[in-house]
């Protein structure tokens, strides 16, 4: 079977090399320089600046992403992180960094109990039909708590808790439950991506960069064929790895009008929030935070100064001056003697 990927993200590499694996023709399309999207790594100044991910593996080499680079045979080192998070609590001028269980811990007994109420409810996937927000305060109404999910879901998702299903934020507690915090990749995200490159090519899969998509061809409701400079391909399966909005937008012809699959998926992009935040990479002669997980700042107030170079972006649906943020400070990939902290 001959299948075209647009996109070489992690999204690409990893359904590409499933693919050479299970001994389809894969060719991969990336319209950049490089391999990797928003997961890997650029060299500048000494820094490895990674291109969106904080170099983590959710749920570390236990977890759906770990084990599938395993079954591929993508050779990564994943390092867990310990903690995997803390939690940073204003104390009068200064602050305690406390780890989950300590937080937990001093909620109380009442509050405490229903803390445990909530997590077997996530286990079972009780009561989700509301917003993450909604299903924690029916029974648990704590400050505390609300500022760390906002602050979770704002470091994980870049939204607030408020926009989070509860079926969303349930499974992800009950994914920590089963297969614990996060990862680091050795080398970070780009070892991730350097493997499954290999992977692909050793499989006799084929990745072009430089090559912009231009268009996909819809015939009989199938999409048949890629675009790319001038030249149309014909493919027995395409996958896109672009967001909803990309792929749609790259639709061409008229092999789509009337197809009720189609209209559906124009339908459901349309009513979709994009999401937005900036991202900042902080450089210093020491290390900001003394562990590989994440530092969640439920009480900080992110970057108010800073505002979208873009102003073509749609607005952000939150605005920029939100109560959380997340940090990681990382080991394996700052200079020697450096520290290197991304916000
Ligand atoms: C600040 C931040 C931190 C994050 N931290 C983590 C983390 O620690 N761990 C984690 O697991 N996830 C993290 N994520 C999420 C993760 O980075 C993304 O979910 C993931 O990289 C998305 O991969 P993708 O393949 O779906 O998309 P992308 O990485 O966006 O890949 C799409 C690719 O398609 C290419 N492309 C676009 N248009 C065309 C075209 N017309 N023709 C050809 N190619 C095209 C793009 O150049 C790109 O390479 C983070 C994200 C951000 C923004």
């Amino acid at each position: 079977m001959r299948v075209g990927v647009i996109g070489a993200g992690i999204g690409g590499l990893l359904v590409g090399a499933k693919l050479s694996r299970m001994g389809c023709d894969v060719e991969i399309y990336e319209r950049l320089p490089f391999a990797g999207g928003r997961f890997t790594n650029i060299e500048y100044r000494g820094y490895q600046l990674s291109t969106g991910a904080l170099h983590m593996i959710p749920h570390g080499e236990r977890g759906p992403l770990g084990r599938m680079l395993a079954e591929l045979g993508a050779r990564v080192e994943i390092v867990p992180s310990k903690p995997s998070a803390t939690i940073r609590i204003p104390r009068g001028n200064s602050f305690e960094d406390l780890e989950f269980s300590e937080f937990i811990s001093r909620l109380g007994f009442w509050k405490g109990l229903m803390y445990r109420l909530l997590i077997l409810e996530a286990c079972l996937s009780i009561g989700t039909g509301s917003s993450f927000r909604d299903w924690i305060a029916r029974r648990l109404s704590d400050e505390g708590v609300a500022k760390l999910a906002d602050s979770s879901c704002g470091w994980a998702l870049s939204v607030t808790s408020g926009e989070v299903s509860a079926s969303e934020g349930v499974s992800i507690i009950a994914n920590i439950l089963k297969y614990g915090g996060s990862g680091v990749p050795m080398g970070g995200c780009r070892s991730v991506v350097n493997a499954l490159i290999q992977v692909i090519e050793e499989s006799g899969g084929r990745i072009y960069t430089n090559k912009k998509v231009d268009g996909i061809l819809i015939e009989d409701c199938t999409a048949e064929s890629l675009c790319i400079g001038g030249e149309d391909i014909t493919y027995d399966l395409i996958i896109s790895d672009l967001g909803h909005r990309e792929t749609q937008r790259l639709i061409r012809g008229d092999g789509h009008i009337g197809c009720s699959g189609v209209k559906r998926y124009e339908e459901e992009v349309a009513s979709m929030h994009p999401t937005s935040g900036v991202k900042i990479n902080i450089g210093s002669s020491e290390s900001l935070i003394d562990h590989t997980g994440i530092l969640l700042t439920p009480y900080a107030e992110a970057c108010e100064r800073v505002e979208p170079g873009d102003k073509r972006r749609p607005k952000p649906r939150t605005p920029w001056k939100t109560p959380y943020n997340g940090a990681h400070g990382n080991a394996w990939q700052r200079s020697r003697g450096r520290g290197e902290t991304r916000a």
